[in-house]
């Protein structure tokens, strides 16, 4: 089945908005097996929408509209798909009397503009918007299943994963289509080339289930999908090219599908019943941040201090001022001292300390914008390694963060 999506709005193409929509609607339809081939965004002018509309609801088997149908004059999508579909608005009376409800409710005034929203084309629906006042629709027209869901993002999720996702899964069954499973491996340290070098004999041979590699900072991601009759069966095909991903390259596997990196370390540490604290200079509390955004975390996690100031590197992590002197903070040195020392004051198993420059100011010769070093101690010592990452100040930190918890979680795995 082939899907097109259309995101309307002016605002879209004057670039003050990102169609986030869009991003999601395609997740969402590939997640059940669609083929998503194409996708617009259109302004809030009448005509353009009319035109992109008809073209694709010729060429695919569903088209997918967001935004536009709301009760102010700048709102054109039922008015578009009524002219596309050449069919009278008629009004849905249960959807009248809900939105009537709705506004007696919050004591507002309902105007025809408002009720302009119970109206379908003859022979659509309307999708039911438990969060707002703007109903979906949904009609089918020669051989095409047209779905208009509404602008505001949290509305436009609910009704895909209410109304959207599960009518068009069924669809996919009565046409007889196999659902698509899939299965991502989620790896760190280790580059999309190395990767793709270390996997080519099975990249080369693999179609069924498709393989594909995503590298995004700090991460590579490898996509598995393949359609089954069930579960199980995808399951049984998915499992067998996992077992031989993971023989070639399987250290660097450090979760699957939604599986973060920092839930990931909360999984290590738990199972090894260690604690943790963080000490982070040019991370700037983001490590900490990512360890208490999973739910649990204060059964392992201690604490951190950001000592972004030399001073604070010795008061609070004593940090000796000769390291500071003669090494300076971005440093071996003095990456091995904050660990030791949050590690000394807090008590914790594992103490996690992170120094460097995030640019783009402040680099030096000896040691240039985006040098890093990074250090765990335990009990058996201290180890320290040295990065030196391309890229702007925020993907810098996103990386030093990913890669020390993934140095983390090595080390509690006894691997490093
Ligand atoms: P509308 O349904 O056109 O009135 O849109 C209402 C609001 O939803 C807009 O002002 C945007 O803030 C948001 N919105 C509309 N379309 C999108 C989109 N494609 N992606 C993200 N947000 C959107
Ligand atoms: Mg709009």
């Amino acid at each position: 089945m082939k899907a097109e999506i259309v995101s309307i709005g002016t605002e879209l193409l004057f670039g003050e908005i990102d169609d986030t929509n869009a991003t999601y609607i395609s997740r969402q339809l590939t997640s059940i097996g669609i083929d998503v081939n194409l996708r617009h965004a259109v302004d809030d002018e009448l005509a353009h929408i009319v035109q992109v509309l008809g073209t694709a609801m010729r060429r695919s088997d569903v088209v997918i509209t967001c935004g536009g149908l709301g009760p102010t004059p700048d709102d054109l999508t039922r008015q578009a798909i009524t002219q596309v579909t050449n069919r009278a608005l008629q009004t849905v009376p249960a959807a009248e009397q809900q939105l009537r409800d709705f506004f007696a409710k919050r004591h507002r005034k309902i105007s025809s503009t408002n009720l302009k929203q119970c109206q379908v084309p003859r022979g659509g629906q309307l999708l039911d918007n438990p969060v707002g006042t703007a109903p979906g629709l949904l009609v089918e027209h020669e051989g095409c299943v047209l779905i208009a869901v509404p602008g505001p993002p949290p509305e436009m999720r609910l009704m895909m994963t209410k109304h959207v996702i599960p009518y068009l899964r069924k669809r996919l069954q009565e046409q007889g289509e196999m659902p698509l499973f899939t299965r991502t491996l989620r790896t760190a340290d280790i580059g999309e080339a190395d990767l793709a070098e270390q996997l080519k004999d099975i990249l080369a041979n693999q179609s069924d289930p498709a393989l594909a590699l995503y590298a995004s900072p700090g991460e590579v991601r490898i996509r598995m999908h393949t359609k089954a009759p069930s579960q199980q069966e995808a399951n049984k095909k998915l499992g067998d090219l996992e077992n031989s991903i993971r023989q070639q390259i399987g250290e660097h596997v450090y979760g699957t599908d939604d599986e973060t990196m920092e839930v990931a370390v909360g999984k290590v540490l738990t199972a090894a019943g260690a604690t943790v604290v963080v000490a982070e200079s040019c991370t700037g509390g983001l490590i900490a941040s990512r360890i208490t955004d999973v739910p649990g975390s204060s059964r392992y996690f201690r604490g951190g201090y950001v000592t972004y100031s030399n001073e604070l590197k010795q008061q609070l992590l004593g940090v000796p001022a000769q390291i500071l002197q003669q090494h300076g903070a971005v440093s071996e040195e003095c990456a091995r001292a904050m660990a030791e020392g949050a590690r000394e004051s807090s008590g914790a198993d594992y103490a996690l300390a992170v120094t460097g420059i995030a640019g783009p100011t402040g680099g030096t010769a000896q040691k240039p914008v985006g040098r890093v070093y990074i250090a765990v101690a335990d009990e058996q010592g201290t180890i320290c390694q040295q990065f030196d990452w391309p890229g702007t100040r925020s993907q810098f930190k996103h990386r030093t963060s990913q890669m020390a918890l993934n140095m983390l979680r090595k080390r509690v795995l006894g691997l490093v």
